[in-house]
Formats: C-alpha cells, sequence, structure tokens
C-alpha cells in the first residue's frame, strides 16, 4: 500500500504551476516542448515526436505551430494589443500575417467577452487557418477608427506532434493510466493542475513498491489522445483502470465522471473514496464531450477511465479566459484533490479478492488470539467486526472493495483486517 500524502504538496503543485503559467502551449510546438522540459526536472518523462501528417484513425496529426511575437500597433506605432503581455492575446493556431488595416477590416479579427468586460477569452483556430486576437471588451472599446499595423510573426509548418510518456514498472504489467492535457497556454485550472496533480501522483509513486505499473500521459487534448491510442493499440488491453485529470485546483466541490463501462472499478474506487471522504462531490454518468475520456471510452476501445475534476468545464465563468489564473486554482484544493487520487489509487493496489479457508463455519478466531485482541475496545470491536465481514464475503467472488462498499466500512479497515487474516492463514488471494 502507497502511505499517507505529505501535507505541502497543494504549495509545490501551485509553485510548480506558476513555473508553466507563461509558457505559450498549443496542441503542437516548442511551449509543449518546454513544458515537458520543466516537468522533467521532477520526474524523466520520455518525450515522443509524431511528424506531422501521420495518420491517426479518421484524423491527421496537424502541422506544427510556433510562435515568436504578435501585436496590433495603432496609428502612432504604439503597441494596443501585445502578445509579450499576455499569450491569451493571439488565437492559438494563427497563420502569419503582417498587413495594414483599417479597423472596420480589422474587427472581423477581434475577439471578446462582452459579458464580462474584464476578461481576456482564450480563443483557438486548430484545423481551419485563420487569424486573430483576443482582448477583453474594456480594451476592446477603447482602441479608437484608424489604421493599424497587424502582425502575427508565427509559423504553420510540417513539424511534429510532441507527448510526454512516463512508465513506471510495477510488479504486475496490468496498468494504470493516467492522463492530462498538455495544450493550453496561461490557464492555469484547466489545464496546469491537472499536469501538476499528475506530475506529483507520479512523483509520489514512483519510490514506491507498486502491484500495478503506471502510465503518466501529457499529451495535447484530443489529437494527443488519438495518436497515443492509434500508436499503441495492441498495448491497451494491459489498462486495467484510468483517469483524465483537469480543472482540479479551483475551490468547487469534487466531481467524478464515471468511464463509460459505468461499474468498472475504478468508478467504484472514485465513489467509495469520495462517500468516505466526507466532503461535498458529485459523481457523474458518462457523456461523450469533455476531455480525453470521449477517446479513451470510444466503443472500440472502451477502456475503465474517468474524469477527475473538480467545478465541470464551462460551468465556471473564469473557463477559457484570463481569470482562470495563479489566484483561481488554490493550494488547498490542489492538496485536496491530490489527496483524493492517491486515495483511489491506494485502494487499486490494495483491492485483493480472497478466499477464506475455513467456508464451512468461521474459524475459531480466539485461539489465534485475534478475538478481543487488537487496539482499545471500540476500535477492537471494530476490527473484529472488519474481519468477521472478509470471512464471510471471501468465498472468491468479492473484492475487498466490494466488501468495504457491502459492510459500509472504510476501505482501509476492511484492507487491514484481510492483512492480519492473511497473516494467519485464514484467507489465499485468487490470482486470476
Ligand atoms: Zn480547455
Amino acid at each position: 500500500m502507497i502511505e499517507e500524502t505529505e501535507i505541502q504538496v497543494g504549495k509545490e503543485m501551485h509553485r510548480f504551476m506558476a513555473d508553466l503559467y507563461p509558457i505559450c502551449r498549443s496542441i503542437t510546438g516548442n511551449g509543449v516542448r518546454e513544458t515537458l522540459h520543466l516537468i522533467g526536472k521532477h520526474i524523466p518523462v520520455e518525450i515522443h515526436e509524431v511528424p506531422s501528417g501521420t495518420k491517426v484513425f479518421d484524423w491527421i496529426v496537424p502541422k506544427e505551430w510556433n510562435i515568436q511575437d504578435a501585436y496590433i500597433k495603432n496609428s502612432r506605432g504604439e503597441r494596443v494589443v501585445d502578445f509579450q503581455k499576455s499569450n491569451l492575446h493571439v488565437v492559438s493556431y494563427s497563420q502569419p500575417v503582417h498587413a495594414t488595416m483599417t479597423f472596420e477590416e480589422l474587427q472581423p479579427h477581434l475577439h471578446s467577452l462582452p459579458d464580462q468586460p474584464e476578461r481576456i477569452p482564450y480563443r483557438t483556430s486548430y484545423y481551419k487557418e485563420s487569424w486573430g486576437f483576443c482582448l477583453s471588451h474594456q480594451h476592446l472599446m477603447g482602441l479608437k477608427d484608424e489604421e493599424y499595423e497587424v502582425c502575427i510573426d508565427s509559423t504553420l509548418a510540417d513539424g511534429h506532434l510532441t507527448y510526454g510518456e512516463y512508465y513506471i514498472r510495477g510488479e504486475s504489467e496490468e496498468e494504470i493510466l493516467i492522463s492530462s492535457h498538455i495544450c493550453h497556454p496561461s490557464l492555469c485550472n484547466d489545464n496546469l493542475s491537472g499536469i501538476a496533480l499528475s506530475m506529483f501522483l507520479a512523483k509520489a509513486l514512483c519510490s514506491k513498491s507498486l502491484r500495478y505499473s503506471y502510465r503518466f500521459l501529457f499529451v495535447p487534448g484530443t489529437i494527443g489522445s488519438i495518436t497515443w491510442l492509434a500508436l499503441h493499440e495492441g498495448q491497451v488491453s494491459m489498462i486495467k483502470a484510468g483517469m483524465v485529470l483537469t480543472g482540479v485546483g479551483d475551490s468547487g466541490a469534487v466531481t467524478y465522471k464515471k468511464s463509460r463501462q459505468g461499474n468498472a472499478e475504478i468508478d467504484q474506487a472514485f465513489s467509495h473514496i469520495l462517500k468516505a471522504s466526507g466532503t461535498a462531490h458529485t459523481i457523474i454518468d458518462f457523456f461523450p464531450y469533455g476531455y480525453d475520456e470521449r477517446q479513451y471510452c470510444s466503443p472500440g476501445f472502451n477502456l475503465p477511465v474517468g474524469c477527475f475534476m473538480r467545478t465541470p468545464h464551462g460551468e465556471y465563468p473564469e473557463y477559457h479566459t484570463s481569470g482562470d489564473n495563479l489566484t483561481f486554482v488554490q493550494p488547498e484544493y490542489l492538496e485536496e484533490s491530490f489527496t483524493c487520487c492517491l486515495g483511489v489509487l491506494t485502494l487499486l493496489e490494495g483491492n485483493k479478492t480472497f478466499l477464506s479457508q475455513n467456508l464451512q463455519c468461521e474459524p475459531q478466531l480466539g485461539k489465534r488470539g485475534l478475538y478481543r485482541a487488537i487496539g482499545g475496545e471500540s476500535e477492537g470491536a471494530k476490527r473484529e467486526m472488519a474481519m468477521l465481514w472478509v470471512l464471510n464475503l471471501s468465498d472468491g467472488h468479492y473484492s475487498l472493495l466490494e466488501i468495504a462498499d457491502r459492510s459500509n466500512m472504510p476501505f482501509r479497515i476492511i484492507y487491514e483486517a484481510a492483512t492480519i487474516l492473511v497473516d494467519h492463514g485464514l484467507l489465499q488471494e485468487i490470482i486470476d
């Protein structure tokens, strides 16, 4: 079993996000590479490059996009919109442009949020060649009707799609997949928080002795998971459980979106841990929108992969705006998300199925010193009850998690009871 979390991890996650925050990421390009290099300072992530034009199922790996600079200058030569001040100012994947134009000509290329006049929106134009700028509505209203010099110094050319992968070898080749998207620029909850959570889970696991192997994927949203699945179609049968991590640092209640299967072990594990945590949470059914669970749960794969988040995307006003910044995400919520996910992984590590060695009537616990022998009065009684549940339900069909659910006892107590019973030769693990 994995041990308890360190209390400071939320602050460390937040600091790490602050390092990643200024980088201009997109679905391809140097921003992704730079991000993976920073992750690589903490865990030995492998960087993979897939050439533009590679066919991945019904999709094609796009051209690589990079950007140096962008601005709109007024007639006095002043930068009135400046990419150097915020990378959100440029529509991601904008093709290069350098032209002088009237305000009327420029206007169709400007995007703002009249409902949230102080925030810069985040926009992309991935699969259609165009260009544009994003700015706060207040900022837009302040622009005069004059001639502007418009420049986007970008390149859109054959190159690569870059993704990161970190594999931790456990006892079994069966693996747990943890996936986060790395394609958003200066936005924190969506999805620097998911990247940070994934990386800190990897850090917590890599020095432990593990039952399962773990695969951490840092991929550009949609095209990245499609590419990984296309290149690893033959090995996905090893994925025993998985989670997509996104939006894990806001103050909203925790949300778990079930896998398409709906009652996979990962779904049961999240339900159990969230219920036991006593904190506010919501569990929602799978639907084919959202993040990379859409690809992992496509019918040809139907992997047991859920999505862990706090407030779902689109349900908070800061979503995909400059309001999703380092203040919007807070260490205490990051920490809670970390604890919850580590709790789920700990549960999966310990969730085994046993066969009682005494199926006909209870074994005599007293003669083995197991009856009224452990801890204080009430704690001892609880342990005994847990042992009785484990002995009764260990007929080869119930996992420890199912026993915990049926007995309405925390998994940890059931797990500890099973460990004692194994030590006394009263249970035998069933290995399938
Ligand atoms: Zn997003």
